[in-house]
């Protein structure tokens, strides 16, 4: 997957000591550690997988599970991550400063395929015009089974 003109890492960096401050936390190390994994990375990845890269990726198998899953959610109250739920299997979360874009997500296996469509982005813009309605963000989700796990069950 090709990077989508992702928001650099300063911009992020900003609006995460930002947060950190409003809820008196301080920018430690490990933190910055996993906001750089972030920035970095151009996938979904559940908080499981992301321990795993900070472990082989960036030497950190120190920082533990609670702090990825406190961090995480500061990440998203700053806009910096954003989640999608897929069902029972949990959240997984992606980079949240690139480019808008919706979601396949298969019910089975939990991935994910980005999409955008140009007709679709418009006609959200004019439907919620009829209503005299300012749309501030959207979240389009198809829900499904993957060409793949089609596949298996024959
Ligand atoms: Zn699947
Ligand atoms: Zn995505």
């Amino acid at each position: 997957m090709q990077n989508k003109n992702q928001t650099g890492f300063d911009e992020a960096l900003e609006r995460f000591v930002k947060i950190l401050k409003d809820n008196d936390l301080k920018y430690t190390f490990q933190r910055e550690v996993i906001l750089r994994a972030i920035v970095a990375s151009d996938s979904h990845f559940i908080p499981e997988e992301l321990k795993l890269k900070l472990s082989k990726e960036y030497g950190c198998p120190h920082i533990g599970t609670a702090t990825i899953y406190r961090t995480l959610s500061l990440l998203e109250e700053a806009g910096i991550v954003t989640s999608v739920s897929f069902g029972a299997n949990g959240k997984k979360y992606e980079y949240g400063l690139k480019a808008h874009h919706d979601h396949m997500i298969c019910d089975r296996c939990g991935k994910m395929i980005e999409f955008i469509d140009e007709e679709i982005e418009n006609r959200q813009k004019e439907i919620a015009a009829l209503h005299g309605f300012k749309i501030v963000n959207h979240a389009m989700q198809l829900r499904g089974i993957c060409k793949e796990c089609l596949q298996e069950q024959r």
